[in-house]
């Protein structure tokens, strides 16, 4: 088990694990922090943005 916590991306429709030194899993989340977006569009697999 991993027992340090992950954080989550910093973008509110991202499911994404956030990077090492960074809020966000991607510049596109980093981007459109002050964008309200339904949908995440980083594109990352797994992420509940992404519809494909
Ligand atoms: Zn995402
Ligand atoms: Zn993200």
């Amino acid at each position: 088990m991993d027992s340090r916590k992950q954080e989550k991306c910093a973008h509110p429709s991202c499911s994404c694990m956030a990077g090492n030194n960074s809020k966000y899993c991607s510049p596109y989340c980093e981007a459109a922090k002050n964008t309200t977006e339904i949908a995440c569009g980083c594109e990352h697999s797994g992420c509940a943005g992404t519809a494909k």
